[in-house]
């Protein structure tokens, strides 16, 4: 059982390279994504409001890879 029920994990593509999870190399994930506050934002520097983070999961052991939006 997942940590999101049924739904199967993927594997990713982040700049054009297949994705590893950052502590166990896994190659799944569940794809989520975050909407930023006007807060988290300003701690980012971001000069826009609201903007959406993507968040994928490791399937293995559910690390959390964020990416923010780069344009
Ligand atoms: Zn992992």
């Amino acid at each position: 059982m997942g940590l999101f029920g049924r739904e199967e994990a993927e594997g990713h593509e982040v700049a054009g390279k297949p994705l590893r999870c950052e502590i166990c190399h896994h190659t799944k994930f569940w794809e989520r994504s975050a909407q930023l506050n006007t807060a988290v934002a300003t701690f980012f520097n971001f000069d826009w409001a609201n903007p959406t983070a993507t968040c994928l999961v490791c399937e293995n052991c559910g690390y959390i890879h964020w990416f923010l939006p780069t344009n």
